[in-house]
């Protein structure tokens, strides 16, 4: 079988970004969404009652409306992605973003009119058979609309916010684009490199010395433009303050966990299993830096590869790749090996590896043809595969929700890393198995401590530090010497004070605290790491476990966190085990990481 490297965008809409069916359907969504608006100022609850059938036309219109501009951000995101330097985007995106606006205006106006319906009215609305399968989702839409504020001022806060958060985040990308690093490599020989490939080499550059080159270069390019990023992150927060406050909401936190579906005391579980079982993974890193030749790992050296005598990795071809992902998710689940066979045959992933094509990797559903779009860059490493695998599995997750209604699809980040954790989980330990060597095996383990020591130490520093964060900005604008000594500490704490370098600078170089939907984008990625390894760890002792992972995926917008554990799982989110039983799968993974390296640092003598 030979799979395209390059997707086909041509059946979400023809012809490019200057698309004539684009462009008609971005106009169709404005029409219908005035039009929606219109007539929720007309609606009347006790006229439409008992049948609500009024009602039932306008959510359908709203989720139809919806599913739209996904299917349209899709398009034109896939567009930029794959082809950053094309000036027609940033245009097309811009009045993506006003429709949104629009369209945001109209759902806050029908949160706002179900807070009008009387409880018992509210109540037998949810039982009509149109209205069942997003009971759940309307009644945190009322909820929502509980807090909101009249029309007027709503809509006010909408707009400011396109000069506001939307912009200091969009400021923030246009400073990281200025930010130049210079340094020596290992040869001493004057090396520059732009933000982005710094943070790449920083991470994941194979020499010890490069990297150690790096580190005080790459702090110095952001110690230089700090006040710039220091005014960018207190205005982004101070918007976001400002708006909780003029809502009545002074706990930080109350959205980011409601944005999630989690309670406060499943989040501080989470952070205590985190913070009672991290010796191991801080023996793994001292561990690590015995084998790089130093006493202690530096900030440079926690997710760097291993470079071992005779390690040389398997490289995969594209084809070899798709066989052996379709090979391993058939063993735990024929529908998603279906799947994940359907996405390289239909062309639904962009995964060649040239210039001008955006860093990272993404899964975007198109709701509108139940379709999804994967975007990475495949070079053929082990790592590769598992970053298809993982955003296959995001795909997976998609797929078994679409044909459900649209507000049922909408399932929050915390959940959304749990089907494709799961996914790579899968081929992950697939690649350690099919291991020729020891050697082989220990580079292949090393690489799977990424994500944990990302989750148990690095997040775990990130979150630390924004808690802190604004806490302070509740009070004063933090100075960039402030912000500095805010991460350093958080850093200490969380990695154990066991590094011999640190990144001050992080709360400056991570983009994860200048997004403007969302605030606190990381604990998420640990309830999903968590999560899914919970769930692998149960796959393992379940016979069948295909259709109930499929009935958990379904649920995943239609209920509380804690519910889907306890529903589909039979465990409890607020207590300890559960967490443990997947924290026990890493444990193992260490152990025979340093079974396998002992003899490299404690060689035998020779007899
Ligand atoms: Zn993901």
């Amino acid at each position: 079988m030979t799979y395209s490297l390059n997707w086909d965008l041509d059946s979400l809409f023809t012809g490019g970004i200057h698309s004539a069916q684009l462009k008609a359907k971005l106009k169709q969504i404005k029409t219908d969404t005035a039009a929606l608006g219109d007539l929720l100022d007309r609606w009347d609850a006790t006229s439409d009652a008992p049948k609500f059938q009024q009602f039932i036309k306008l959510i359908t219109q709203l989720q139809a409306i919806e599913a739209g501009l996904a299917q349209a951000n899709l398009f034109v995101s896939s567009i930029g992605s794959a082809d950053i330097a094309n000036p027609d985007v940033a245009p097309t995106e811009d009045r993506l973003r006003n429709l949104e606006t629009q369209i945001q205006t109209v759902s806050d106006k029908l949160k706002k009119v179900l807070v009008q319906v009387p409880d018992a009215q509210f109540a037998a609305m949810l039982n009509l058979p149109a209205l069942q399968p997003i009971a759940f989702n309307l009644t945190e839409m009322r909820d929502a609309g509980k807090e909101l504020l009249d029309d007027k001022t709503e809509n006010l806060i909408n707009q400011l916010n396109l000069d506001g958060k939307a912009a200091w985040s969009s400021h923030y990308d246009s400073l990281v684009a200025t930010v130049t690093v210079p340094f020596h490599d290992a040869n001493g020989d004057p090396v520059t490199l732009s933000a982005g490939q710094a943070d790449n080499n920083l991470l994941g550059n194979a020499d010890p010395q490069y990297r150690a080159n790096l580190l005080p270069a790459w702090e110095q390019a952001w110690t230089d433009k700090e006040q710039l990023f220091a005014d960018t992150l207190n205005h982004l927060a101070g918007f976001r303050l400002t708006e909780y406050q003029a809502h009545g909401v002074s706990d930080f936190l109350r959205a980011p966990l409601k944005d999630n579906r989690l309670s406060a005391a499943t989040l501080k579980t989470i952070w205590q299993v985190v913070d009672d079982n991290k010796q191991f993974l801080l023996d793994y890193l001292d561990r690590k830096a015995a084998l790089l030749g130093k006493k202690h790992a530096g900030w440079q050296d926690v997710e760097a590869p291993l470079n071992l005598p005779g390690s040389q990795l398997h490289h995969f071809t594209y084809d070899e790749a798709a066989a052996f992902i379709i090979k391993h998710y058939g063993e735990f689940s024929p529908k998603m090996a279906v799947l994940a066979q359907k996405a390289f045959a239909n062309h639904w992933i962009e995964a060649e590896d040239r210039a001008g094509k955006a860093p990272g990797g993404w899964m975007e559903s198109a709701p509108e043809t139940n379709e999804s779009r994967i975007f990475m860059t495949f070079t053929g490493s082990p790592n590769d595969v598992s970053t298809l695998a993982h955003e296959l599995g995001h795909a997976f997750h998609s797929s078994v929700m679409g044909d459900l209604p649209y507000l049922r699809q909408g399932y929050a980040m915390n959940v959304a890393e749990t089907a494709s954790t799961f996914g790579e989980l899968i081929v992950a330990d697939a690649n350690v198995k099919a291991a020729t060597s020891d050697a082989e095996k220990i580079t292949l383990l090393n690489a799977k401590m990424d994500n944990p020591v990302a989750m148990f130490l690095n997040i775990r520093a990130r979150f630390l530090f924004e808690t802190r964060f604004y806490q302070l900005r509740q009070q004063k604008l933090v100075t960039p010497a402030e912000l500095n000594e805010l991460m350093l500490n958080a850093q200490k704490e969380a990695f154990g004070h066991d590094l011999s370098t640190y990144s001050p600078h992080l709360w400056a170089s991570k983009l994860h605290f200048y997004i403007d939907d969302l605030s606190f984008y990381n604990f998420p990625y640990v309830f999903g790491y968590l999560f899914s390894l919970g769930i692998y760890a149960k796959a393992q002792q379940t016979d069948n476990f295909e259709d109930q992972y499929i009935a958990l995926l379904r649920d995943t917008a239609n209920m509380s966190s804690e519910s889907l554990a306890q529903k589909h799982l039979g465990v409890d989110l607020t207590q300890p085990d559960f967490w443990l039983a997947g924290v026990d799968l890493i444990k193992k993974d260490v152990a025979e990481f340093m079974r396998l390296t002992d003899p490299l640092v404690h060689p035998t003598p020779r007899a």
